[in-house]
């Protein structure tokens, strides 16, 4: 793995630790930047990432804390606070 994946995956525990703690805002600066550096290197975002991040706000999405996920007719549906959802079929 490259630099810029580790930095990815770095920025990525870095949003999940920030929504913990209550730092939504400062999540989603980790969560943009990861998606500037993963632009800037042509790399594919790792899948954890493209599921817990909403493509509407740049939230980083922890669920019971700032989305709701239920499953839906064979779909895995992630809701954000900010009233997004994002649908994925069972892996
Ligand atoms: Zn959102």
């Amino acid at each position: 793995m490259g630099i810029p994946a580790e930095r990815v995956d770095r920025l990525e525990a870095l949003a999940r630790a920030a929504v913990r703690e209550g730092n939504e805002e400062r999540a989603r600066e980790y969560v943009r930047l990861a998606r500037r550096i993963a632009e800037r290197n042509r790399l594919t975002l790792p899948r954890t990432f493209r599921r817990f991040t909403c493509d509407a706000c740049d939230a980083y999405l922890v669920p019971g804390r700032n989305a709701r996920v239920r499953l839906q007719s064979g779909h895995v549906v992630v809701r954000c606070d900010c009233g997004a959802t994002a649908r994925y079929p069972y892996d």
